[in-house]
């Protein structure tokens, strides 16, 4: 199978010198694309600025902010089995961002912040071949979270973490929801080994949907 699969968090530029980030490491992504590498499948990891170990095998895109995620993800969609949406993107932006360094004063400073574009949202569903895995990072309501995301997002799989457990961590416990209803859970384990339970995940999703009939129903 060709991964295309994102990682890490986006920068939202404020000034040349200040951003918006979030804490996202990019070590589940990174770890999902070793485990479909290890498994003999191609990847195309777009990633977000990280200190994690580039995966050897896999072919590398670096960006910063949502938009040029956005765009990479746009551009190489079309050759991809499986998007795997592991970034932690922005959900907001700067309105504007300012070209020379905002000057420091004793005044409050408020900053208008706009929704950036939601990637997943803006996948085209119609006649879509590859598979769409989207994550849900939340602190609470995971399940319904999810469940209401798989839907709104068009994903064929959401896999739900508590960021509690997974952020900055080197281990993760997660709810894999399918768009079915069915529900798997992968109890607390290091992220290699929940990446390597994912691959095998979309490695048998992929494989019942091509051999799936028009209007079958599968469970997995
Ligand atoms: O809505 P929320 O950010 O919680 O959804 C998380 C999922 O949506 C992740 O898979 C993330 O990569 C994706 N996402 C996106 N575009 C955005 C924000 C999040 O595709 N602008």
């Amino acid at each position: 199978m060709r991964f295309l699969i994102t990682a890490g968090p986006t920068r939202e530029p404020i000034d040349p010198v200040r951003y918006i980030s979030n804490r996202s490491s990019g070590k589940m992504g990174y770890a999902i694309a070793e485990a479909a590498i290890e498994a003999g499948h191609e990847v195309v990891l777009i990633s977000g600025p990280v200190n994690v170990d580039r995966p050897r095998g896999a072919a590398v895109i670096s960006i910063s902010t949502s938009d040029q995620l956005f765009d990479a993800v746009q551009r190489r969609i079309r050759d991809c089995d499986a998007l795997v949406m592991c970034a932690a993107v922005a959900d907001y932006k700067p309105a504007k961002t300012y070209k020379a360094k905002i000057k420091k004063s004793n005044e409050n400073f408020s900053l208008e912040l706009v929704p950036t574009r939601d990637i997943l949202v803006s996948l085209p569903t119609k006649d879509r071949r590859y598979l769409v895995i989207g994550f849900a990072a939340e602190t609470e309501n995971i399940e319904a979270n999810a469940r209401k995301k798989l839907r709104d997002k068009n994903c064929d799989i959401i896999v739900a973490n508590d960021v509690r457990v997974a952020m900055e961590s080197d281990e993760n416990e997660v709810g894999i929801f399918f768009r079915d209803g069915e529900m798997k859970k992968i109890s607390r384990a290091s992220k290699k080994i929940v990446a390597r339970e994912l691959i095998k995940i979309c490695e048998k999703y992929f494989e019942k949907r091509l051999t799936k009939k028009n209007g079958d129903e599968f469970v997995l």
